[in-house]
């Protein structure tokens, strides 16, 4: 589960550009509602018609309250970073737990 504070560390972490890149304000609404993780992806055919393909990409939206300009990033990849950047916590608290065993 991902929270806003992961969100926010990830983008951080990233160097994104916390500003919207339409009106330039930092005003979002996130969205973390089940309905709101899956982008559908519209596949347009030659024939003019469009289907949606059975898969979905993970995401998490946000919307500027200022302008609606909506940005979207991989639920997968912040997953993947929350993951990493948890071991590499993880990794300090053991390291900690054995300095403080030789004592
Ligand atoms: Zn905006």
């Amino acid at each position: 589960m991902l929270t806003n504070d992961d969100i926010a560390d990830f983008l951080a972490a990233a160097g994104a550009n916390p500003s919207c890149g339409i009106c330039g304000q930092n005003n979002w609404f996130l969205n973390q509602e089940d309905a709101a993780r899956t982008a559908m992806i519209l596949k347009n055919s030659a024939d003019g018609s469009f289907t949606i393909p059975p898969a979905h990409i993970p995401i998490i939206w946000m919307v500027c309250n200022n302008c609606g300009n909506l940005r979207m990033h991989s639920r997968e990849v912040i997953e993947q970073w929350k993951a990493k950047h948890r071991k590499s916590s993880l990794s300090v608290v053991k390291q900690k737990i054995r300095q403080f065993t030789k004592i």
